[in-house]
């Protein structure tokens, strides 16, 4: 066999597979052109494990570069400061290194975050230093915050634990991601009527930030349960990821047929290969006419991202969410990629609970409410609250997304708690096993901590705000029922993105609407978004009075939906003007009144017929007037082309000299459609 067919085969350069063979015991010789039939056979076969090995060697080239630049910015003290609340490429630019590199960064201590997201200042903190930076502090309010605050510690200590404590088998951990209205929200509901158990229980459904099915395993006949991370909008999860969580084992890549590969999409796959977990595209919305199976497997295969059919590794499967066409396929997919990576999708669940919060809130019946994603080790009543080393209260009550309660919540569980004296936030860690020598919270600290945080983000969405700029701005005052749907609905009310319109939120917060928020809205004249929570008849009344509206929705794109359609309301047509060219009067003809016979020079552009045209003298406009014909010898035009002499006929109020400028445009009257 040829050295440059074997080099195609194994995808790699032939120069390159001639330099590293002898070292893996391969001594074909370094010019070699052929290789024997046999030799070749062997080489495919150690491809894998020899790839690996030079995989290994690059990380260990790459790190020592980074040890030597962290020596450095150590040496020389470098030094940042850090903000409250930042996005990673913001991040990024701060550390003065790439955003992929930062991305990776992140990854490495759990973190799944994309450039845009929101990073919290522990983790950043902890990324700056990791890299050799010291870090100033901005103010006095950081310096206080900063101790015992940094989660990022704790978050570590649980990748620690999961990383090698791997002795039993757990239920796979999917995350569902994609751009946004191509079926995400769908999906999930499909899978959890799917679900045998729930069929056979009847049991009612709670949301609790992620959910649990069984599923039949097709090989094995054996009934598998299936954990998916299903928090509000998917947006939430967002929060926890760039609160260092990391929870999930799968994704699910969601891609709807009749739209193919989009930004988010795009976003999607790059964090789920940075994060190294396995994927499954779930092409969707099959169901309709203009659905285009074939262009969203070319579109992925750009992405690297190869269906298997195709030589790729990545398997798809051809659903409509809608139709519930095709869920039990993708869920035996998902088994299958869960059995070809048991290794990794493991723990125990012989030791104290260990976990993160997926979900928290006050429910005004019950109190602080909050949703643990047990990862290792097994929850049972009464076992301590360690949240990010402290002790928050003992387990109360238990129970799982179908309202049930439960005795004992082992790995890859979803559990509600009850027994939080203090409400843990979307990302902590919880760990039982810590709990020896943890102190308890310091109930009113914490309370002052969670106001101060509220504060930041309020003032973020004060100011700094792109809709600064937009001529119609829609205010918004936004309430929730749970800090995760907040911060989901905030972030898919910014992403409405518009030219000449835009949403700004003036207020924000959980429960209920109240009189407070009514006032705000008023001041502002906004529009208050009640998701998940609702008015009482009396705040109605008092809404009403005061001509305010209100948006009362429980699906995030319903609400988002609803905005759009506001907006399009505040769109108007307008006309813009395009300008053509530039001609340079070099004669005068003929003059009479509110009409001349001139000659000149096109100098840049085009002079169209029945253009209008600004006079321009020196640097001041004289007037404006028409071209009323155009021609070039004695030949009549309708258009007249850069660097061409022509004589016109110029109709207009302004005496035009030689020497003057004739700047033509035309006018269009755009009808502006709300394309958001
Ligand atoms: P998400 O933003 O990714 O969560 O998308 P959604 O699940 O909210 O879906 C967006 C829109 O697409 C909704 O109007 C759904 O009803 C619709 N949709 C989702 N899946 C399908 C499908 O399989 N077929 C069709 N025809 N529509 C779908």
């Amino acid at each position: 066999m040829n050295v440059t067919e074997l080099a195609r085969k194994l995808r790699t350069h032939p120069k390159k597979l001639l330099e590293i063979l002898p070292e893996f015991g391969f001594d074909i010789g370094a010019r070699a052109i052929k290789v024997d039939e046999r030799i070749a056979g062997n080489i495919i076969k150690s491809w894998r494990r020899i790839k690996k090995e030079l995989e290994r060697r690059e990380e260990i080239e790459k790190e020592k570069q980074k040890e030597l630049e962290k020596k450095e910015r150590q040496e020389t003290g470098a030094s940042v400061k850090i903000p409250a609340r930042l996005t990673v490429s913001e991040l990024a630019d701060i550390l003065d290194i790439q955003t992929t590199r930062l991305i990776m960064e992140l990854m490495k201590n759990g973190i799944l975050a994309a450039k845009n997201e929101n990073i919290d200042r522990d983790t950043a903190v902890l990324i700056a230093q990791d890299l050799g930076y010291q870090v100033v502090e901005e103010t006095e309010e950081d310096k206080n915050s900063t101790p015992d605050e940094d989660s990022s510690v704790h978050v570590r200590n649980l990748q620690e634990i999961l990383a090698n404590e791997k002795t039993d088998k757990r239920p796979p951990v999917v995350v569902v991601v994609g751009h946004v209205d191509h079926g995400k929200t769908k999906l999930l509901d499909a899978i959890r009527h799917a679900d045998v158990v729930s069929k056979e229980a009847g049991g009612i459904t709670q949301h609790i930030g992620a959910y649990q099915v069984v599923w039949k395993d097709p090989k094995t006949q054996q009934d598998s349960p299936l954990t998916f991370i299903d928090t509000p909008g998917h947006e939430a999860f967002t929060v926890m990821r760039s609160r260092g969580a990391k929870v999930a084992d799968i994704a699910i890549l969601v891609v709807a047929a009749d739209d193919s590969v989009k930004p988010q999409t795009v976003e999607s796959i790059n964090i789920i290969k940075a994060a190294k977990i396995p994927m499954v595209v779930a092409i969707n919305k099959i169901d309709k006419p203009e659905a285009d199976v074939e262009k969203v497997k070319v579109d992925l295969s750009q992405r690297e991202v190869v269906c298997e059919e195709w030589g790729g590794q990545v398997p798809m499967v051809e659903i409509s969410a809608k139709q519930n066409l095709n869920i039990d396929k993708l869920l035996d997919m998902l088994l299958l990629v869960d059995q070809l990576n048991a290794e990794d999708i493991q723990s125990n669940p012989n030791r104290p609970a260990a976990g993160t919060i997926i979900e928290a809130h006050v429910n005004s019946g019950q109190g602080n409410v909050a949703t643990l994603l047990v990862q290792t080790g097994t929850l049972r009543p009464d076992d301590p609250l360690v949240v990010n080393g402290r002790i928050f209260g003992k387990v109360r009550a238990m129970k799982n997304d179908r309202g049930e309660d439960l005795k004992e919540a082992g790995p890859s569980t979803p559990v509600r708690i009850l027994g939080f004296k203090v409400l843990p936030q979307v990302g902590d860690v919880l760990d039982v096993g810590s709990a020896q020598g943890a102190e308890k919270v310091d109930v009113k600290a914490q309370k002052s901590r969670q106001s101060r945080a509220e504060r930041h983000s309020t003032i973020r969405h004060h100011s700094g705000d792109e809709a600064e700029d937009k001529s119609q701005v829609l205010n918004l005052v936004v309430k929730a029922d749970t800090l995760g749907s907040l911060e989901a609905v905030i972030s898919s009310l910014s992403k409405i993105e518009h030219e000449v319109v835009g949403v700004r939120v003036v207020g924000k917060g959980l429960g209920n609407i109240t009189a407070d928020d009514v006032g705000k809205a008023q001041a502002a004249n906004a529009l208050i978004c009640a998701f998940n929570v609702s008015a009482p008849f009396g705040i109605q009344d008092m809404m009403r009075e005061k001509g305010l509206k209100l948006a009362e929705y429980k699906i995030i794109y319903d609400l988002t939906d609803f905005i759009k359609a506001e907006l399009g309301k505040m769109i108007q047509s307008e006309t813009i003007k395009v300008d053509l060219g530039v001609l340079e009067i070099k004669a005068i003809f003929h003059t009479e009144k509110n009409k001349m016979i001139i000659g000149g020079l096109v100098k840049s552009g085009k002079i169209e017929l029945n253009a209008l045209a600004r006079v321009i003298r020196g640097e001041e406009e004289k007037g404006v007037g028409v071209i009323k014909s155009l021609q070039i010898g004695k030949q009549n035009e309708k258009s007249v082309p850069e660097g061409t002499e022509c004589g016109a006929e110029f109709e207009g109020k302004t005496k035009l000299i030689v020497g003057d400028r004739l700047e033509a445009y035309k006018e269009e009257i755009i009808i502006k459609k709300a394309n958001f």
